[in-house]
């Protein structure tokens, strides 16, 4: 398809960043090309009204999940919220604690070993709400499955999580088991 070619034109990779051995896939030509960004949005507005008779939210990750989440939600004339790092929501909130295994085993170990956490505030979600989760990319699949397990706390109906990008060799669909997920964009 067209607007798909347009869409993985635009997505750079930078061997050894943001350390030895992992290739990040870039998509800051993306979001500065408006035809290809554009043209992202329109696929993924397809994709969920043609999956979905109804969305409530899009929730997106911190922090590229942000430049994509707004646009799309309101396409879809729906809100969205915000799944953030750790310190950064006032009020109360719901956080959890998992392993950055992006990386692992590329370097010493150095950051296999970290702890990540994310955050959610308390009222972003009603219970039985329809989520969309929302990120430019899927590695290991660990911080998507720590976002879904807050919108789980706040018992959100997730319908699916959404990515641009999804890195196949790391197997992270796997680890988000019976959650819905989608990916415009596969790289091995
Ligand atoms: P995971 O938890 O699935 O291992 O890592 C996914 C998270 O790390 C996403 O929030 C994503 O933005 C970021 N990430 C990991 N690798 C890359 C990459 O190669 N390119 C981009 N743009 N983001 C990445």
């Amino acid at each position: 398809e067209e607007r798909l070619r347009a869409v993985r034109d635009r997505v750079r990779s930078f061997p050894d960043f943001p350390v030895p051995g992992v290739l990040f896939r870039d998509i800051s030509p993306l979001l500065k090309d408006p035809v290809a960004f554009k043209a992202l949005i329109d696929l993924l507005e397809d994709h969920l009204r043609a999956s979905f008779p109804r969305i409530d939210v899009i929730a997106g990750l911190d922090s590229r999940g942000f430049l994509i989440g707004p646009s799309l939600a309101q396409r879809l004339g729906v809100g969205f919220v915000l799944i953030r790092k750790k310190g950064k929501l006032p009020g109360p909130t719901e956080s959890i604690s998992y392993a950055l295994e992006y990386g692992k085993g590329c370097t010493e170990d150095a950051l296999s070993t970290l702890q990540a956490e994310l955050e959610i505030q308390s009222d972003a979600v009603e219970a039985g709400q329809k989520v969309v989760v929302v990120d430019d990319l899927l590695a290991t699949g660990g911080t998507m499955r720590a976002a879904c397990e807050l919108l789980v706390r706040l018992k959100a109906d997730i319908l699916e999580c959404l990515v641009v990008i999804e890195l196949k060799a790391l197997g992270g669909a796997a680890k988000l088991e019976a959650i819905p997920f989608h990916s415009l964009l596969q790289y091995d």
